[in-house]
C-alpha cells in the first residue's frame, strides 16, 4: 500500500492548449493517505477517468508529477506501479471459470496453489459467487461479470492502491447497494488505500471518508461528507451535494454586508474584496426558515416526499427551494422567509468569500 501525491497535475489530449477548455485536468494537487478511503466525484466529462489513468501510468500527464510513499513515478509503467484497477465494464476472460479468472492475477505472481484457492475463495464469498465458481464467465450476465472484475481487482493483497472506475454503472439497482456496502466493509477490512470514482453523490458519501468534487478538470473542494454538505467551497459543490441542491442567487455586496432582495443579510465575515464579475447568496435548502419578518417570497409548488416538503417559492431574484418536516404547514399564497446565518455564505465569481 501507499500514500499517494499529486502535484500541480494537469493534462491535455490536444498538443497545443489555448484556453482552459483546453484542459481535460487543471492544477490537480492531491495528498491520499495510506490505507485511506477516498472517492472521487464529478459528472461525466469533468476529468475522473484521465485522472485515474495518470495514477495508474496508463497515460502520462502532461504536466506534474505522481508519488507513491513520496517516491516519484511518473516515468513508471502501470505494470511497475503495481496498481488493481476496475473500470466501468467487465474485463475478464469468457472462456475461463470465475475460479480461473479470479485465480488469474495470483497465478502470475507465483503464489501456491493453496494461497491461490484460499483468496479465491474468500473473494468469492464475499461477492457471492461461490455457487457460479466452476462455471464457465461466458454464461453470467453483465452482475456477474463485473462481479468478478471486481473480484480481480480484491484478490491480490500487495498492490498500492485498489482503484474503482463507476463499478457499479452495469450493476442492477438492488445489488448496487449491496455491493457498494460490500467494498465499504472491505476497505474497513484489509484496510488498503481504494480510490472510488463516481458521478453518484450517495456512491461517494457512503463509500468514501474523504470526498474529492471535480468540475471541468479541477479540484472544487476536498472534504468529509459533512463538510460538503455544511460549508461548499465552490457554488458547484452547493449545486452537486444535496437534493435539493444549494439555493444561489444573484446578490450585491454593500460595505462588506450582502444586499440581497434590497435586504442586508446577516452574515459571518465582513467582505472586503469587491472586484468580482459576479457575487451570489448560498443557503441550504435546509436551513432556511419561515418567519414573520426577512424576505417576502410567494409559494409556487410544494411536493411532499413523505418525509419532507420541498417548496419552490419566488422572490425578484428567481426560484429558492425549502426543506421542511413533513408535518409543516405550508401558507397557501405568500410567506417571509430567514436565512440561518451559520449556514449563509456569499460566492464571489463562484468561490466561497470567507
Ligand atoms: P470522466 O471520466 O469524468 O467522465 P474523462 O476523464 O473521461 O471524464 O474526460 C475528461 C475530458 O477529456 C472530456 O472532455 C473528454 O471528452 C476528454 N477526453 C477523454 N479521453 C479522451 C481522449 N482519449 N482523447 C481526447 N479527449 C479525451
Ligand atoms: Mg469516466
Amino acid at each position: 500500500m501507499a500514500k499517494i501525491t499529486l502535484k500541480d497535475l494537469s493534462h491535455s489530449y490536444l498538443t497545443k492548449q489555448s484556453n482552459d477548455a483546453d484542459w481535460a485536468l487543471r492544477g490537480v494537487d492531491i495528498d491520499w493517505k495510506d490505507g485511506g478511503a477516498y472517492a472521487l466525484l464529478g459528472p461525466s466529462g469533468c476529468g475522473k477517468t484521465t485522472l485515474l489513468n495518470i495514477i495508474s501510468g496508463l497515460l502520462k500527464p502532461t504536466k506534474g508529477e505522481i508519488l507513491f510513499d513520496d517516491k516519484d513515478v511518473t516515468a513508471l509503467n502501470p505494470v511497475e506501479r503495481d496498481i488493481a484497477q476496475i473500470f466501468q465494464f467487465p474485463v475478464i476472460y469468457d472462456t475461463m471459470t470465475v475460479y480461473d479468472n479470479l485465480a488469474f492475477p495470483l497465478k502470475n505472481r507465483g503464489l501456491s496453489k493453496t494461497e491461490i484457492d484460499s483468496k479465491v475463495k474468500e473473494i468469492g464469498e464475499m461477492l457471492e459467487l461461490t455457487s457460479t465458481l466452476n462455471n464457465k464467465a461466458a454464461g453470467l450476465t453483465a452482475d456477474g461479470k463485473q462481479k468478478i472484475s471486481l473480484g480481480r481487482g480484491l484478490v491480490r493483497s500487495d498492490v498500492n492502491v485498489i482503484m474503482f472506475d463507476e463499478p457499479l454503472t452495469v450493476i442492477d439497482p438492488h445489488l448496487k447497494w449491496v455491493l457498494r456496502s460490500k467494498l465499504k466493509e472491505l476497505h474497513q477490512k484489509i484496510n488498503r488505500t481504494m480510490i472510488y470514482v463516481t458521478h453518484d453523490q450517495i456512491e461517494a458519501l457512503t463509500f468514501a471518508d474523504q470526498v474529492v468534487v471535480m468540475h471541468e478538470g479541477q479540484i472544487v473542494q476536498t472534504g468529509t461528507p459533512v463538510e460538503l454538505f455544511e460549508k461548499p467551497k465552490h457554488t458547484f459543490v452547493g449545486h452537486f451535494i444535496g437534493s435539493p441542491g444549494m439555493n444561489i442567487l444573484p446578490c450585491e455586496i454593500e460595505n462588506g454586508l450582502i444586499n440581497f432582495e434590497g435586504k442586508i443579510l446577516p452574515n459571518n465575515t465582513i467582505i472586503k474584496k469587491t472586484n468580482f464579475s459576479k457575487t451570489q447568496v448560498g443557503i441550504r435548502p435546509e436551513f432556511i426558515n419561515f418567519s414573520n419578518e426577512g424576505i417576502e417570497v410567494k409559494i409556487k409548488r410544494v411536493s411532499n416526499t413523505g418525509r419532507h416538503k420541498v417548496i419552490d417559492t419566488e422572490c425578484n431574484s428567481g426560484i429558492i427551494k425549502i426543506l421542511t418536516n413533513a408535518s409543516v404547514e405550508i401558507p397557501s399564497d405568500s410567506v417571509h422567509i430567514t436565512f440561518d446565518q451559520k449556514y449563509t455564505y456569499v460566492y464571489g465569481d463562484d468561490w466561497i468569500i470567507e
